[in-house]
C-alpha cells in the first residue's frame, strides 16, 4: 500500500506552487518513513523550479534539507525507532555496489546516485519528489539522526548548506592556524564563517560588498568560540574577488 502526502509542487518552469497529493512508495525492509516538520529552501530550489540548469522535471517538489520524525521503519531498520528526529539531505540513494559507493562516497556513485528531488530512484525511472511536502520514505542508509539539543528547524539547513561547507574543511583539516577564505556571506557563506569560526581558523570574508561587514562581524560575535582574535580576522577585502577569479582552483578528487 502507498502512503498518500500532501506537497507543493510546479507544474512549469517559474510555475506557482500548488499543493499536490503524492503517493510515497510503500515500505520495503530498509526503509524510513518520516513526518516532515521542516524544510530549507536551498538556492538550488530556485534554480530548479526556474529551469535555470535546463534539466527541471514537472511536476517538482523541492527541498532537499529535511528535518521530522520517524513514523514508520521497515522490518530490517535498526538505526532508527518511531518518534527519532531524523534529517535527509540531498540523496536519497545509490546503487550501493560500485567502488565509490563501498568507500561511503555515494555522491561520486557511477550508476548515478538518486537525487531527493528532480532525479529518479535506482530503476531510473520513477521521479523522486522532496521535501516540500509533510511525508517521505527514504531508505535507512540516507537518513541521519538529529541531536536532541539541536532545534529542528535550524538543523534542517545543515543538511545542505551545512555539509557542502563543512566537508571541505575537515577534508582539509582546517583548524587552528589555518587561514579560511570566504567567498561571498550568502547561505553557504555564513555556514562557512560559523564553522570556520568553531573550528578556531581565522576566517576572513571576500566580498565586494561593504554592506555585509556587520553581518560577518556578528556571525563571529555569536560564535561558540568567539574571541577578539578571530573577530579582528573577519572583514572584507574586495580586492581579493577579483584575485580569487583569475586563479584556477582545482577540485578535491574523490579519495
Ligand atoms: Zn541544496
Ligand atoms: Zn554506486
Amino acid at each position: 500500500m502507498s502512503l498518500t502526502a500532501k506537497a507543493f509542487a510546479v507544474y512549469e518552469p517559474n510555475g506557482k506552487f500548488q499543493v499536490y497529493d503524492l503517493n510515497r512508495r510503500p515500505l520495503s525492509a530498509h526503509d524510513v518513513a518520516i513526518r516532515i516538520l521542516y524544510c530549507g529552501i536551498c538556492h538550488t530550489d530556485i534554480h530548479q523550479v526556474k529551469d535555470e540548469w535546463h534539466n527541471a522535471k514537472f511536476p517538482m517538489v523541492p527541498g532537499h534539507e529535511i528535518t521530522g520524525i520517524v513514523q514508520q521503519v521497515g522490518s530490517a531498520v535498526k538505526d532508527f525507532k518511531l518518534g527519532d528526529r531524523v534529517g535527509v539531505g540531498c540523496m536519497v540513494d545509490s546503487c550501493r555496489a560500485c567502488p565509490p559507493c563501498k568507500r561511503d562516497l555515494e555522491n561520486h556513485c557511477v550508476q548515478g546516485f538518486s537525487g531527493t528531488y528532480n532525479s529518479t530512484e535506482q530503476d531510473k525511472v520513477t521521479p523522486t519528489y522532496g521535501g516540500y511536502a509533510n511525508f517521505i520514505v527514504v531508505n535507512d542508509h540516507f537518513v541521519v539522526q538529529i541531536p536532541k539539543d539541536l532545534p529542528m528547524d535550524s538543523a534542517a539547513p545543515l543538511l545542505c548548506a551545512g555539509i557542502t561547507t563543512y566537508s571541505p574543511m575537515i577534508q582539509h583539516n582546517v583548524g587552528k592556524n589555518t587561514k579560511v577564505g570566504v567567498v561571498g556571506l550568502g547561505g553557504l557563506g555564513h555556514m562557512a564563517v560559523k564553522f570556520g569560526v568553531a573550528l578556531k581558523a581565522d576566517v576572513t570574508v571576500i566580498s565586494t560588498s561593504e554592506s555585509k561587514r556587520n553581518d560577518a562581524m556578528r556571525l563571529d560575535e555569536s560564535g561558540n568560540n568567539s574571541d577578539e582574535i578571530h573577530a579582528r580576522n573577519i572583514f572584507f577585502w574586495g580586492r581579493f574577488l577579483g584575485i580569487a577569479k583569475r586563479r584556477e582552483h582545482p577540485r578535491t578528487p574523490p579519495n
